[in-house]
């Protein structure tokens, strides 16, 4: 299965991981400037890499 992680590079960690089954790229923006808003408020910078998981 495939997998976007959302990591924040300032906090040096994963956010979270979602399923690209459930989240395509268009979620995974709107999901990320909403339930992480606070990092990007902050200047952080959150990336989201993909990830291949069995
Ligand atoms: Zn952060």
């Amino acid at each position: 299965m495939e997998f976007n992680e959302v990591y924040c590079s300032n906090c040096k960690k994963v956010l979270g991981q979602y399923n690209l089954k459930f989240y395509d790229d268009e979620k995974i923006k709107e999901l990320v400037s909403i339930t992480y808003s606070s990092h990007v408020r902050n200047g952080h910078l959150v990336n989201v890499r993909r990830f291949v998981k069995d």
